[in-house]
């Protein structure tokens, strides 16, 4: 282990930018290239130095500490930037998991690639990644919608947005908005949902069934509500089965369109959908003008 620890020391270069992912609950869950970079760090930009020193102390870790977050990003970017023209290698990390997702850390990485100065990235935890892969749900994508709004109305507004969306969709929620959320999820058309908190942690818990269901069990379960969160709002199931037959049928219309006169490209469709047949011949012929 300190043979690989050193050897992605070694392959650390001076004046670079290494974004490195911290854990987002068990202290375990570091790479030995993140400690390896933590430990060849000349500083290291954290979120809070409070929370990343007491993961610097559990490695027996000393690396100077500089606050970086979203209001002096800008203006610390200009002094890293001067740092690492001047051949040291600086260290971004959030207060847990990946810096840049709903962290700190995006403006700083752009200011530096701007600067044409090199950025790497030590991935790890990541609390969307880490809920949706012990979920259970199969998918071949998902759509990550950050942190729901705050706001009552703003919130009902961008679930309804999320409703619309077939795909899984992953989103950070709080405990104390949990049960708001939750409610306002009732009143939207049903759809599998998974609570998934606490990661990593001691009390890990999934819980998996509809808004109501989950209404009910975090209600009589307050010690559901504490704790770090993420929702996932499962596929809907009859949408996606929609846009894939939909997709398959854009293909044969494709494929039609090359190699067939219009007119009998149209009958074919026909005899496989039942839609419009002046708009199949509008659509095959805008394929084929479009090749
Ligand atoms: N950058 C982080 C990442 O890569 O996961 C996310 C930071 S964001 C400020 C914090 C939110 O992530 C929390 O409010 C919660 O929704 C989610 N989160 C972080 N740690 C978690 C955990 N251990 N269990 C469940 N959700 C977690």
């Amino acid at each position: 282990m300190q043979q690989h620890r050193q050897k992605a020391k070694d392959t650390l270069i001076s004046g670079a930018l290494y974004v490195v992912a911290t854990p987002i609950g068990n202290l375990a869950d570091i790479s030995l290239r993140a400690l390896a970079a933590l430990e060849a760090a000349d500083v290291i930009c954290a979120e809070d130095t409070r929370v990343t020193a007491k993961l610097l102390r559990a490695y027996g870790l000393h690396v100077p500490l500089i606050s970086l977050r979203e209001h002096n990003e800008q203006a610390m970017a200009e002094k890293v930037i001067e740092r690492l023209k001047a051949g040291e290698i600086v260290v971004q990390v959030s207060d847990a998991g990946t810096p840049a997702v709903c962290d700190p850390g995006a403006r700083l990485v752009a200011a530096v690639r701007e600067a044409d100065l090199p950025v790497f990235s030590i991935p790890g935890a990541s609390a969307v990644l880490c809920a949706l892969s012990a979920s259970g749900i199969v998918s071949d994508d998902f759509y990550f919608g950050g942190f729901l709004p705050a706001k009552k109305n703003e919130r009902e507004k961008r679930l309804q947005e999320l409703w619309r969306m077939s795909c899984p969709v992953i989103v950070y929620e709080t405990p104390h908005r949990i049960l708001d959320t939750i409610d306002e999820l009732c009143l939207l058309p049903e759809r599998t949902i998974t609570l998934a908190r606490e990661l990593t942690k001691t009390f890990e818990t999934f819980i998996t069934g509809s808004a109501t269901m989950l209404s009910g069990c975090l209600k009589n379960n307050p010690e559901q509500v504490r704790g770090e969160m993420v929702l996932i709002f499962h596929a809907d199931e009859k949408a996606h089965h929609q846009e894939n037959e939909a997709a398959d049928f854009e293909r044969l219309l494709h494929a039609l369109a090359e190699h067939l006169p219009t007119k009998q490209a149209t009958q074919i469709a026909m005899q496989v959908c039942d839609g419009n047949k002046k708009d199949l011949y509008n659509r095959i012929l805008e394929i084929k003008n479009s090749n």
